[in-house]
């Protein structure tokens, strides 16, 4: 067992550590926290739910705290990037809690709330800035912010970030930061031409992979239903949401139409249910998250915005009422249970229609799903 002590750590951070629980560090910890403390770029590849959270974060937090200089006003010391509203603020919250006994202060930026509050925490200089790419950009143009003194440069979910829909932001972003700096990506799949691209942003990256990338959580139980068309898929659900009164259950489904339609259709029958997508307002999207983090709510539907990083350490099933298109993204979805060894269970629906997706996952993932 390595104790976060072995690997370099400071006993402030190791103190914090005990206080939260953590009391030995996960492969991905193990791994990469010494690399990232000697200063190397660093590709971390780890399965879902795994702390990777914790291994670019501790290091990072580690080394801005021994370079003991204080921002200057307008400007911040490290950057994450993240996908999604409730990624930044959950990656957050986590780091907020490591630095708790330390004068670093990190501060969120994302869309949907107000940008005159964001750019007045900035305003007095940001040692970890965690951010959703788009909202970042409008702050630097209206001069909230800069980027020049940054010398941590972090990519959670890199793969999501290196695809089309960020990569316009992200190259521009990355011209902003200075060359010397230390990049650091992490993400439970890495496609290969995606993989390629990241070259771009690092300097003679160290790799470092706990299992083959797109592997799920060990511990989900995968299972299929093959139904012959979409209506049925409403009755399985609804039997298997009856029979596991107990349980915590994400649906994911392809469309915001589709999410909010599922959602009602159970609100109506009877079960206590949520929906978060990209049509709902970011107050909606937080409400929603933390009545079923909380137990209140027992089915959350969602889109994909949900599939990627959220830790709900209580989610005991994940079905996929749609199929995704992209395969990767199975891998993701099932990952919001089975957390930190614990177990969890996933249930696809697939209709005919759905047949060369589900070939697609099992391909990507090399099993069969029973
Ligand atoms: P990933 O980013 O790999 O999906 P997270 O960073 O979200 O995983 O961590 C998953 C869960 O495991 C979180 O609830 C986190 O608090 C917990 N965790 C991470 N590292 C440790 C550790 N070393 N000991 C105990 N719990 C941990
Ligand atoms: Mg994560």
């Amino acid at each position: 067992m390595t104790t976060f002590h072995d690997l370099g750590l400071s006993k402030t951070i190791v103190d914090t550590l005990t206080a939260l629980g953590f009391e030995k560090a996960t492969p991905i910890q193990a791994k990469a926290i010494p690399l990232v403390l000697e200063g190397s770029d660093l590709i971390g590849l780890a399965q879902t739910g795994t702390g990777k959270t914790a291994a670019f974060g501790l290091p990072m937090i580690e080394k801005l705290l021994a370079d003991a200089r204080r921002p200057d006003p307008r400007n911040i010391r490290a950057l994450v990037l993240a996908p999604t509203r409730e990624l930044v603020n959950q990656i957050a919250e986590n780091l907020r809690d490591f630095v708790k006994k330390t004068p670093l202060r990190v501060v969120t930026v994302v869309g949907g709330a107000s940008i005159n509050k964001q750019s007045e925490m900035l305003s007095r200089g940001t040692d970890i800035l965690v951010a959703t790419p788009g909202r970042l950009l409008d702050l630097v143009a209206r001069k909230s912010v800069t980027l020049t003194q940054a010398r941590y440069l972090v990519l959670d979910e890199a793969d999501q970030m290196l695809d089309l829909g960020f990569i316009h932001d992200l190259r521009k972003i990355s011209k902003m930061v200075p060359k010397n700096r230390q990049t650091l990506l992490f993400s439970a799949t890495m496609p290969k031409l995606i993989g390629e691209l990241a070259g771009e942003y690092l300097v003679n990256p160290k790799k470092v992979e706990v299992t083959p990338p797109g592997k799920a959580a060990d511990k989900v139980e995968q299972y299929v239903h093959h139904v012959p068309g979409k209506d049925q898929k409403a009755q399985i659900l609804r039997k298997t949401l009856t029979d596991n009164p107990d349980g915590l259950s994400l649906v994911f489904s392809r469309t915001k139409h589709g999410a909010e339609k599922l959602m009602k259709h159970l609100d109506h029958i009877g079960f206590k249910a949520a929906s978060i997508h990209g049509n709902k307002s970011q107050g909606q999207r937080e409400r929603a998250l933390k009545a079923f983090r909380d137990g209140e709510i027992r089915v959350l539907v969602a889109t994909d915005v949900a599939a990627r990083g959220i830790d709900i350490p209580g989610v005991t099933h994940v079905y996929n009422y749609d199929l995704p298109e992209v395969p990767d993204a199975y891998v993701h979805r099932i990952g919001r249970t089975a957390r930190n060894g614990r177990d969890g269970i996933a249930i696809a629906f697939c209709t005919p229609d759905e047949a060369h997706l589900l070939r697609d996952i099992e391909k990507l993932m090399g099993i069969q799903i029973t």
